[in-house]
Parts: C-alpha cells; structure tokens; sequence
C-alpha cells in the first residue's frame, strides 16, 4: 500500500514511512492511495473473534510490505495486553436502541490509548530494524500528550516532548503527562492554547533544518497510523449489534477529526454504516461547517470537555480530500486560505458529498452537564463530558431500527470535577492509578515561541 498527500505535492511513501514521518512535506496529511474493502463474508466472520484478531484483520491490507504477518500479530498483541477489559472496546446497552462503547479501558482512560499504543509498539519494531532514533513533538488538549508518554516512555530509540496548553488540561491529564520519571519524556506546558501548540508542532515540521537535525516525528492524530487503530472498534462494535446484516449508526465526540475519519475509512471499507454524526462542545466549527455556514475559526473557549476544545480540526482535511475529489490542489488552496485569511467557504459539490457521509450536532455545557445526570438517573451511566457531548447529540439522531452506538472517550475519573458537579457523583480513579495525586511532576513552563522551543528540544534530546 502506497499513502499519498492530501495537497498532492509530496512524494508517496510506504506505510512505515508515512508513519514515521507523520506531515507531508507539501503540509498534506497522508491517506492510503486506495482503501482496501471487505466483503459481507469477510465482516459476518468477525462474530466472536478476540479484538486482537479483528485488529489484524482489518489493519493488516494497509501495513502489509512494511511488517510481516508475525511481526504485525506480536505488535497488536503488545499494543492491547495493558488494557483492563478482556473485550478491549466493551459495548454497553444505554436504551432500546442506543449503545455506548467504552473506548476507555486503556493504561491512560481515554481512547487515544488504542492508537498510541499501537504506534509505540510499531515505532520500536520499525526503528529497531532501521538502527535508527526520533524525536517525537507532539500537541495536546490532554489525552493524546498522556498517552504518548505512556506509549514511548523507556524506549531508547525514541525522545518524546508532548506541549499542552498551560492552565488549560484537567488535573488528571496533568499529572498523568507531568508524573512519568523517564528520561526520554518531557512535557511542555505552553502559555497558549490548543491551536497555538498544534501550530507550532505543524512550524516545526516545517522547518526542514530543524526537522531533520532532530529526526522529528509525529503522533499527533495527523498521524495516518493512529487513525488506521481508530477502525478496528467502528468493526468490532457494529458486528455485535447485527452488522453486516444490519445498519448502524454512530455518535463520536469531536475535535481534531480523527477518531470520526477512523468511522468514515471503516465505512469506505465496506462496513454498513446509516449515519456518522460529528457530536461537538461549544467550539462547533465542524458543525457550523458541516451545518453549510463554511470553516471559519472563532476563539478557543474553554469548556468542561477540553479535549474537544479546538477550532482547526486538523483531520478534517482529509474529510475535505475526500469531498473534492482527492483534488490536492483544491484542499492545497482550502488551506492556504484558511493560513492566510482565517477561513474558507466548502464548494457546493464537496458540501454534498460530506452531508452524504456526515452529519452534526452540538452541545451546549449545560446540555452537557445536564446529560451527564439525566443519564446517570436513566441508565446508571456515570458520562465524562465528552461522552456526554456525543450522548446528547446522538439522542437527536435516534431512528427506529438502526442501533446508535455513541463512542464514550474518556473515563469520568478523567475529568472528575465537571462530572461531580453535573451529578453530585465523585468517580474514583481505577485502583492502579489511585496514587497519582502523590506524585510528584516534572514539568517545563515555555513560552508560545518557536524558536524558544526548539532551542529547548534540542538541548534536552538525552542521547
Ligand atoms: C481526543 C479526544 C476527543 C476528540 O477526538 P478527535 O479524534 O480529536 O476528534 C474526544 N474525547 C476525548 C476524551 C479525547 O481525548
């Protein structure tokens, strides 16, 4: 398999090399040159298979050429053995026709672990074949940063400096980025916000001197790899509840677009999906976009799910890719306009291919606080607000017959402030990480300035 850019300009690469670099060269985000489909036969014989297996089966056509079979297998099976549910991605039944499949049995409580772990054990694999090191920069409003550092820590090939806005991440996601003592880990706390780190990580890969020197790479969801072990459970979730046989629908809690890009490419390959809807908090530019009012930023503004406070999805560019035509010179210009004049208008063709494929909705923080104890007092469901996003949006999505299945992200214990003041319910930490607060934390403050942190990266690379 061949992965190519999204602006057309970059040379194509292998999975491994796609992998390994994360952005393109041209600024794209690389996607496969085709997406491989399954059968009806090839999804119906999922039934009952360990996730393991159904991993392997549904990633192994886009991997295939850079691992070999046995290599991929053992990497899966490392990726997953940390997680604390035998069924990796357990569904729930919430009502009649709605399911909530808990993404958050991971060493970090959130689903960023599914992707991260997976690249942390394909990362070793690949650069201890290629005698090689890297210096992986990443951006975060919380889960991704945490779960790097739990992905990468100890291994020697590999420096991980994660970059989270200062002030702005939950307790919880702070400590678990800031407790970790290997030397090869680093986090970075901005004065900025989300966009300003995600802008300096896509700067620093720009800056090919610096790129080079430090061998960077990229985890961030841009990273096709992460969203390739974002399909797996779209596959896993549906196939419980009847498909092939049977259409489902899900509700995904949006920011950076990956984790519903992962439910499009699941889609494309074949599997019967009614409706994919685009679940954000009040920073709704994806569903003011999607809603035909064009992709316009606004300010950032903190709300009580944060890992959805973003105003450019990076993802959404090859949601964009796909809606033109795989046209690169089109999202090329798209993105320009976006850099130079803070937005662009979708052209009328590519609004109805995305309305083909997605649709959206939001919500408020009171609607989100009150789903919180509305669900609770329904289901006995304790939501984190994330989840609670994607809860009450896919409540207005409902259809007779097609099962709705709502990605919960992260544990409750994540964000345990928000959801004790929904619900007056404190969620206790799982009993592994119930010593996290005594701690202590390891932290650099920096400045939102480019030059500033590399300076700091380059002098902090320990081997
Ligand atoms: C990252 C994250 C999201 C958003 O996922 P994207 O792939 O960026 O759209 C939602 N909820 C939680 C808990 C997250 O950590």
């Amino acid at each position: 398999m061949k992965y190519i850019s999204t602006r057309g300009q970059a040379p194509e690469l292998t999975f491994e090399e796609a992998m390994l670099t994360g952005l393109a060269r041209d600024g794209g985000l690389y996607v496969p040159a085709e997406i491989p489909t399954l059968s009806a036969e090839e999804i119906a014989g999922f039934a009952g298979l360990p996730y393991e297996e159904v991993a392997y089966r549904v990633m192994w056509p886009y991997v295939s050429g850079s691992f070999t079979e046995d290599e991929f297998k053992g990497i899966i099976a490392r990726a997953y053995a940390g997680f604390e549910h035998a069924a990796r991605a357990p569904l729930k039944q919430m009502a009649p026709n709605h399911f909530l499949l808990e993404l958050f049995h991971g060493p970090t409580l959130a689903f960023k672990d599914f992707a991260m772990q997976l690249i942390g054990q394909l990362f070793q694999v690949a650069l201890k074949r290629r005698g090689d090191s890297v210096t992986i920069v990443g951006a975060t409003s919380g889960d991704t940063g945490s779960a790097a550092i739990e992905a990468f820590r100890g291994l020697d090939a590999v420096n991980v400096f994660i970059m989270y806005p200062h002030g702005r991440v939950s307790e919880v996601q702070r400590r678990q980025m800031t407790t970790p003592d290997d030397a090869n880990v680093h986090a970075l706390a901005v004065d900025g916000d989300f966009d300003d780190c995600q802008a300096a990580v896509k700067d620093m890969f720009n800056d090919f001197d610096f790129r080079d020197s430090v061998h960077l790479a990229g985890v961030n969801s841009i990273n096709f790899a992460r969203v390739l072990a974002q399909v797996v459970y779209y596959f896993t979730a549906a196939v419980a509840l009847g498909a092939p046989h049977r259409r489902v629908s899900f509700t995904v809690p949006t920011g950076n677009f990956g984790d519903i890009f992962a439910g499009f490419i699941a889609r494309q390959m074949g599997l019967p999906i009614e409706q994919l809807v685009v679940a954000t908090n009040q920073n709704d530019i994806l569903h003011r976009c999607l809603s035909g009012e064009g992709y316009f930023k606004g300010e950032t503004i903190p709300s009580i799910s944060p890992s959805m406070d973003i105003q450019v999805s990076s993802n959404f560019e090859r949601a964009l890719f796909y809606a033109y035509d795989q046209d690169g010179a089109a999202v090329a210009q798209l993105m320009d306009e976006l850099k130079t004049g803070g937005g662009f208008n979708v052209s009328q063709g590519a609004m109805q291919a995305l309305s083909e494929i997605y649709t959206s909705g939001r919500a408020s923080e009171e609607e989100t606080s009150a789903t919180i104890k509305s669900e609770l007092t329904a289901s006995g469901e304790l939501l984190c607000p994330h989840g609670a996003v994607g809860v009450k949006v896919a409540n207005e999505h409902l259809q007779d017959g097609v099962p709705m299945v709502t990605l919960a992200t992260a544990h409750p214990a994540k964000f345990p402030a928000a959801v004790e003041d929904a619900s007056g319910v404190h969620p206790p930490l799982p009993p592994r990480m119930a010593d996290l607060y005594e701690r202590s934390e390891r932290v650099t403050r920096i400045a939102n300035d480019l030059g500033t942190i590399e300076d700091h990266i380059r002098k902090h690379i320990a081997n």
